[in-house]
Parts: C-alpha cells; structure tokens; sequence
C-alpha cells in the first residue's frame, strides 16, 4: 500500500534530533512559554520574513484570536462581515462566527482552487472589515490584487496560510502578505508538530501584544488582565520539536516539487485535470504542495481503482461548508463552483518521503484509468 502521507517515516529521519531537542526540554524544568517557544517564535518569524510571531494552541486559535484582538483593538465589532472562499476548509469559517462576525462566502477560481479576486469586490458592503484568503492546498491566493483591493476599500486581511507555510509569490512569503496570518502545525501540515501547535505572524507591534495577552488569560504582565483572554499557549516541548523540523522545511518543500513535477510531467490522462501553477510570467511563485489535488467527474470510479492498486487517495474536502448541518442558515444557497469542485476533488499521495518510484507508479496508474 502506497499510503497517502507517511507521519512516522516523515518524522523518523529527524528522530536523533527531536529526541535531544525533547530531552534538553525535560532537563530545562520549564515547560510552558519559556526560551524554546521564545526561539521558535523567532526563526518562525524570521523564516517568513514578518516582524512578530505568536505561538499558540492551534491554527484555529490562530485565527479566532486575530479577529478576537481586532476586536479588543476597537478594529471590529459584532456584526462586521468576513469574506471568506466558499471552498475552504471550516476552520476558516469557524473562526470567523466564533467571533460573531459574519462570514461571507465567495467563490473561488476553480483553476487555482483559491479565493477568484475579480469576485471580491461585488461582494463588498459598508459591514465588510476584513478579507480572509486561504492559501489552499499549498499555493498562495492572488495576494497582489487581494492586497490592492483591500488597500481600496481599507478593509484588513488575515491569510489562512495553514496549508501554506514557505509558499511564495514576488519572493514574499505566506505570512507577511495581509496584516496578519494564522498558520497550524497540526501534525499532517507541511511544518507539523507533535501534536497539536500553531502561530500568529505579523508586522503590528500593537497586535502582537494584544495576542500574546490573549492567548495567556488577557495577561501582559502575571497577575494583571488586559482583557478577557483564553489559554492558547504553544507548549515548549512543541516549539522544541518545530524548531528542528523547521530547519528542514526548505529541502522538505523542494522533496514535494520534485514528486508534483512527476505527477505534472507524467499523468497524461484526458479523464483527469492537473492543478495549475500560478502561471505570472514575470511574478516568482513557488507552490509548497501540501496537497496536490486533481479533478475528475470519475471520482469514486478512479478512487475505487487506484485503492485496488495499494494507492491511498483523500478528499479535500468532501462537503463544502454552506452545505454542512453546522451552517443551516446558508444549506439553501447555491455556490455552484465550490459545489463542483466539492464533486471532482482528489488527493493523491503527497508528501517529503513519497518515494518517485512510487510517485512515477501512481502517475501509470492514472494514465490507466479509464471511465
Ligand atoms: C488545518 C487548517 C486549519 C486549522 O488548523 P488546526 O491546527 O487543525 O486547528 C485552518 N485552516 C486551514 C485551511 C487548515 O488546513
């Protein structure tokens, strides 16, 4: 079987490493928001090229706690709209009504899978106050026009570059485009932790000491609350085990590439639709590959077929958000592209120790197929 992402042999090539990053936390006798998460917040920051990086709990968090201290900051209120895409992942979208702020759904480009800008600005009322692109499955969204249209309407971005940690564009890296990015280091992302991890990145001084009060109780300072915070910290022992996969990234991305450009140069087959690169002749994008994800209106018939050839494929995702049971208000609406892509997306197997053998082997399995 030629599993879809292989964690353990991902995270045994750094066993040695993570072992003694693990042990020196044991030995330090300070386990939360000590010198290891201090650190890692650092080379996170330095690594994407913002000022500020703030460890917490999740990705989530991340992006609960951006709209929760643009709130504290007197930047939002209750009721404020979010454009969001409509094929993204739920998280997104959580973060945006735990907040109690509306989230408006827009329409991605089903070629790039990410938010469509010339679609943005249609859906902008008074109540728009912030745009949130998601950076899906690894490549980043239009930032030069979302950018330019958010400077317009002077509405804030937060990137959920959760997919996306190293994707770049003009040599700008996910993370510094917007005013702020949530980023997760859930264990199957491209920077996984050991757990469950995730961070905060930003340029605003004022921001990032709003969040780190949030995320530890509303406190700046022991025993003084600022606000009504939460606790949402980045263990040591995590940001131990993410400082030394981080040092990894970078040949870790360029493992990813090499296994889509197989897939890109080999699979041939007219049945299946390969994902395009941002095409920008002058602009430098680098796709990440967290996931690399085809189209088929076969779906289930060639899912069925490469599992009967020991390759495991997933869905990304299977049901778009207006239509799950968490969001009755909007199950009547209709998003026809996201449903469509909904419909046709599969993931193939993707990951820094998929091995081109076997990466050349699924690609003569796809070729293959037939309806
Ligand atoms: C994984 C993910 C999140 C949430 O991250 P967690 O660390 O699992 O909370 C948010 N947005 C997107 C697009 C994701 O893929």
């Amino acid at each position: 079987m030629i599993p879809f992402l292989d964690l353990k042999s991902i995270n045994q090539q750094y066993r040695a490493e993570l072992i003694e990053a693990c042990t020196q936390v044991i030995d330090s006798g300070w386990y939360i928001t000590g010198q290891y998460l201090e650190q890692f917040e650092q080379n996170f920051a330095a690594y994407c090229g913002s000022q500020y990086a703030i460890g917490v709990a999740n990705g989530l968090d991340a992006l609960i706690l951006t709209l929760r201290a643009w709130k504290e900051l007197g930047k939002l209120q209750a009721g404020d709209e979010v454009l969001v895409p409509s094929n993204t992942y739920i998280a997104s979208i959580l973060a945006i009504s735990a907040n109690d702020l509306v989230p408006v759904l827009v329409e991605p480009d089903p070629s790039q899978f990410n938010l469509d800008p010339n679609k943005i600005e249609a859906a902008i009322t008074a109540k728009t106050k912030v745009i949130l692109p998601v950076h899906l499955y690894g490549q980043l969204a239009n930032m030069p026009e979302i950018m330019r249209i958010a400077k317009k309407h002077q509405l804030l971005v937060l990137e959920d570059a959760a997919q996306a940690h190293g994707a770049q564009i003009q040599g700008k890296k996910a993370g510094v485009w917007g005013d702020a990015a949530g980023f997760s280091f859930y264990p199957g992302k491209n920077l996984g932790a050991l757990g469950d991890a995730g961070a905060i990145t930003t340029n605003d001084v004022e921001l990032a000491t709003m969040l780190r009060a949030l995320r530890n109780y509303g406190s700046h300072e022991k025993y003084k609350n600022l606000v009504q915070g939460v606790n949402s910290r980045l263990d040591e022992i995590q940001a131990a085990m993410l400082d030394v996969k981080l040092k990894h990234l970078d040949n870790e991305i360029l493992q990813r590439r090499a296994i889509a450009d197989i897939y890109l140069t080999q699979i041939n087959n007219p049945l299946l639709q390969l994902p395009l690169q941002n095409v920008n002749a002058h602009d430098y994008t680098q796709h990440v590959w967290h996931l690399f994800v085809i189209q088929t209106q076969n779906r289930q018939a060639l899912q069925q077929y490469l599992a009967d050839h020991g390759v495991q494929t997933l869905i990304h995702y299977p049901i778009p958000p207006h239509q799950q049971p968490a969001y009755q208000q909007w199950n009547h609406l209709s998003f026809p592209i996201s449903e469509q892509l909904h419909a046709q997306v599969l993931s193939l197997p993707m990951g820094p120790t998929l091995n081109k053998q076997d990466a050349e082997k699924i690609a003569q399995l796809c070729n293959a197929f037939r309806a």
